[in-house]
């Protein structure tokens, strides 16, 4: 009977073999068909193993995760544009209500009119301070000073405006796109 113990480990193990090895394990591989069988089903084995740690299904499996983050990713934005929508428009109907009711307590026509003025121009008055008071601010700069300032929060809000039109675009058409 053949000994193959030394063979077997060489061929299993992922060891570095000396010259004089390799070349003893080949001339016993020659001679052996339960090691060169073993060594074929070795091979196999490993070129199975490589296979599944790199190709497709970890790829399939990464990339259809990433396709649902970005579902997830556009459902939450999609949420989040109708709910502000909504409470937009609950604020904008309490509003209206408030008004209607400002002038409805009043009885005459003339007097629903004078509320109606009295309400936008209760709004223009607030409007006119709210200004007053900022360009009370802007007095205490210099002119230049307040130039470069009054340019910059406009291109601010020109940016901002901007960026929140591109975004709710974007976010609509991505909506469309999952529907
Ligand atoms: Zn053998």
């Amino acid at each position: 009977m053949m000994n193959h113990l030394p063979f077997e480990n060489w061929l299993l193990d992922d060891i570095d073999l000396s010259d004089e090895q390799k070349q003893m394990l080949q001339s016993h591989l020659r001679e052996c068909n339960r090691c060169m069988d073993l060594k074929d089903r070795w091979l196999q084995v490993d070129r199975r193993l490589q296979s599944v740690q790199t190709t497709s299904p970890a790829d399939g499996f990464s990339a259809r995760w990433k396709a649902g983050l970005d579902a997830r990713w556009a459902n939450l934005h999609h949420q989040q544009v109708h709910r502000w929508l909504f409470i937009l428009s609950v604020l904008g109907l309490l509003t209206f209500s408030l008004i209607m009711i400002n002038i409805l307590r009043t009885t005459s026509l003339m007097d629903w009119l004078f509320a109606a003025f009295d309400t936008v121009s209760g709004f223009f008055d607030w409007w006119d301070q709210l200004l007053q008071a900022l360009f009370s601010v802007f007095a205490l700069f210099p002119p230049f000073v307040s130039m470069i300032l009054t340019i910059l929060i406009v291109s601010m809000l020109c940016v901002l405006t901007l960026v929140w039109i591109l975004s709710l675009w974007r976010i609509y058409r991505r909506g469309n796109y999952m529907v």
